[in-house]
């Protein structure tokens, strides 16, 4: 019987006593590649319920069945802050996804722009990376992925909500910690066109922000603005 630091996102409901029968892939994963036995335990956790401990009390060739037990954190509210990024090649829109996640970002939102260097994603696929990102850097919350959608469109129907966008080649502040609804858009490779910036900056709310002096390449950039825009809520 071992307590162990495997902590896995659930959205069955987690109270004291409950009973959990584990979908098919994490049961793989606890009986076959971490070798699980009857008793360990384990930390389950949900942005409603907060983490909580449990245990395992049955492993059966088709799935784990969990006890849970004692809550371990409260939920807690997280930065709410997007991440809206021009889609990159998959490993690098790999790596952005795992990044933002641990940084912080609240929703990511691939966009689609003149010079984007892909069209479509496997959004199964990256909202597993985003929930093993969450397990992984101890998060409540596993953050929403979105479909990719074209830079106009989201334009036409932004929210109430401050935008900053990284702006390579324009005299502008150095991008700043901002508290409460934020959102960070980074361009593709080759840069936004002249009239995807104009577009963009013609929306309310919406602020040109500078990453230092360095052109950065697009998955860096990401990583380097959410650090700095959520260096506040770190
Ligand atoms: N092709 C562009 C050029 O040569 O001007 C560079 C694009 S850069 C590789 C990709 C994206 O990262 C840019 O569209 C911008 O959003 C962001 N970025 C990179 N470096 C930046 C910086 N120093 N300040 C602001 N944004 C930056």
């Amino acid at each position: 019987m071992s307590t162990t630091s495997i902590r896995l996102y659930t959205e069955s409901p987690l109270h004291e006593a409950a009973q959990i029968l584990l979908p098919e892939a994490q049961s793989h994963y606890l009986a076959n590649v971490m070798r699980l036995a009857p008793g360990d335990t384990l930390r389950l956790f949900n942005a409603i319920a907060g983490e909580w401990r449990a245990s395992v009390t049955k492993i059966s060739r088709k799935a784990v069945a969990l006890e849970v037990s004692a809550q371990t954190r409260a939920p807690a509210p997280e930065p709410d802050c997007w991440l809206c990024f021009a889609l990159l090649k998959r490993q690098k829109t790999d790596l952005v996804v795992e990044k933002a996640t641990e940084l912080g970002a609240s929703v990511i939102q691939p966009i689609l722009t003149a010079r984007t260097q892909a069209d479509h994603v496997n959004l199964e696929r990256l909202r597993a990376i985003a929930t093993e990102a969450a397990e992984q850097c101890e998060r409540l919350i596993v953050p929403e992925v979105r479909a990719p959608l074209h830079v106009e469109k989201l334009m036409a129907n932004w929210p109430e909500r401050r935008l900053f966008i990284a702006d390579e080649r324009r005299s502008a502040a150095l991008l700043a910690p901002s508290p409460g609804p934020s959102a960070l858009m980074i361009g593709p490779e080759g840069g936004f066109t002249d009239a995807e910036l104009e577009g963009i900056a013609r929306t309310p709310l919406v602020t040109r922000v500078s990453l230092g002096r360095r052109i950065l390449r697009a998955e860096t950039a990401a990583i380097a603005g959410l650090a700095l825009l959520l260096a506040a809520e770190a």
